[in-house]
């Protein structure tokens, strides 16, 4: 028996999670049970197999949830967005500079008032829950009530969730600059109160190589060797404007991605996203260092920044998770984020396959983010954070399923084809935290 009934919960249907990455173990990274059962004891994975052969091991009184005719997956892991640009999602018709001076620092000048950036953490993280995404790594604003919101907001729904205040020191209006004295101490402060409570962690978020003086990035490998197991999120290699710039700003730097090597800030647990204007050199530093990146397509497409290399970033053996990067980007969905995954992919003369992209989706971002451990997958003993997806959810999705005869073409379909309307569930630590109710 896997434990008492008052604590197990079971879940029946198809199930599907990876041990590792297709890229490089091909099939042997994948595991499906076409009538599979997920056990669930005090909110992590307790068993897990063909539904006929430990349905019996499940006490008689366990409430067992019928999913048949769904496809259960782990949580997807989104590993970068900026809650606050929630409300400039489908802004019009700029590129990263431009975009961020007209739109997103005047919407992040809003989240000092606690009532407002409450009220926008509130409604992110309900949408990331009916998007199927139960983890992901947040920017917050430059001030302290952004960064308290968002933790709080996420307790409230046991997420396990990373976030950070945005440090800023330079080349940004007053309303959303912080100084390097105290972005630091207004970090270490927020360390102190969120990293390591319940599920939740911190990370230092210098936003970019250009909002930062050298004084600042300086802190921010001061705040990361003071506290270890913390985390770092930041940008590079975007936009090439963005590139030119940083050139300029230092002069003394070989690359970019040298900026953020000089002050210590590429190591394990330290995410950059988009990664577009990299060199071999680069990724091998990235390889060996620990960092992650994070393709964030439809970000990328969105703002004209260019195509991720997703091949040169697998050769080079470099962590790999995917973002949705909203504002940026256009969507929360992690379906419709892999949809445009694979045409970034067509595009640079590549493939994306499916098993991959939902490796990527979920086990390949939960690695990405040095959490692999705890969530991605259904090993025994992982937090059950899962989505429950449905292959009828639309009238053209189940008229395509109708067609598919293998696992993977169903995992395409789902991709190229479903959205937030795909996602019948989704369950945190085994307890229902959305579920679809409107056709
Ligand atoms: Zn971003």
């Amino acid at each position: 028996m896997v434990g008492s009934a008052g604590d197990v919960t079971a879940f029946r249907g198809e199930i599907l999670d990876f041990t590792g990455d297709p890229a490089t173990l091909g099939d042997a990274a994948h595991r499906h049970f076409p009538d599979g059962l997920l056990v669930v004891r005090n909110g992590c994975v307790a068993a897990l197999g063909p539904a006929m052969e430990i349905l019996a091991s499940v006490p008689a009184d366990a409430v067992v949830t019928d999913y048949r005719g769904k496809l259960i997956v782990p949580g997807f892991v989104d590993t970068h967005v900026h809650y606050a640009q929630t409300d400039i999602i489908a802004s019009y018709g700029a590129q990263l500079l431009e975009w961020l001076e007209r739109y997103t620092f005047p919407v992040e000048a809003c989240f000092g008032d606690p009532d407002h950036a409450r009220e926008v953490a509130e409604f992110f993280l309900d949408e990331l829950l009916r998007n199927g995404t139960t983890t992901a790594m947040v920017f917050a604003t430059t001030h302290r009530t952004s960064v308290d919101a968002i933790f709080e907001a996420a307790n409230a729904r046991a997420l396990r969730l990373i976030a950070g205040k945005v440090l800023m020191d330079r080349n940004v209006p007053a309303s959303v600059r912080d100084s390097a004295d105290s972005g630091y101490a207004d970090s270490k402060a927020l360390i102190a109160r969120w990293h390591g409570r319940d599920r939740l962690a911190y990370a230092v978020t210098p936003r970019f190589a250009p909002t930062s003086t050298e004084r600042q990035l300086e802190l921010c490998g001061r705040l990361l060797d003071e506290h270890p197991g913390i985390f770092l999120q930041s940008h590079v290699a975007e936009n090439r404007g963005e590139v030119a710039w940083v050139a300029e700003l230092y002069p003394w730097s070989r690359s970019y991605l040298d900026v953020y090597d000089h002050y210590g800030l590429l190591r394990p647990r330290a995410v950059y996203a988009h990664c577009i204007h990299l060199d071999a050199r680069d990724r091998q530093r990235m390889a060996a260092t620990g960092a992650a990146m994070s393709f964030c397509a439809t970000s990328n497409l969105f703002l004209g920044s260019g195509l991720f290399d997703a091949r040169a970033a697998h050769d080079a053996g470099v962590r790999v998770g995917l973002g949705t990067d909203v504002g940026g980007g256009t969507s929360l969905s992690m379906l419709r984020t892999l949809d445009e995954s694979y045409k970034v992919c067509q595009l640079a003369g590549q493939t994306l396959s499916p098993f991959r992209a939902f490796y990527l989706a979920t086990l390949g971002g939960a690695a990405a983010l040095y959490f692999d451990d705890r969530i991605g997958s259904f090993a025994i003993g992982k937090e059950a954070d899962f989505v429950v997806l449905d292959p009828t959810a639309t009238p053209l999705l189940a008229r395509r399923m109708a067609r598919t005869t293998t696992l993977a073409e169903k995992l395409f379909a789902f991709m190229i084809l479903g959205d937030d309307r795909a996602v019948h569930a989704t369950h945190v630590l085994g307890a229902p935290a959305h579920r679809r109710t409107s056709v």
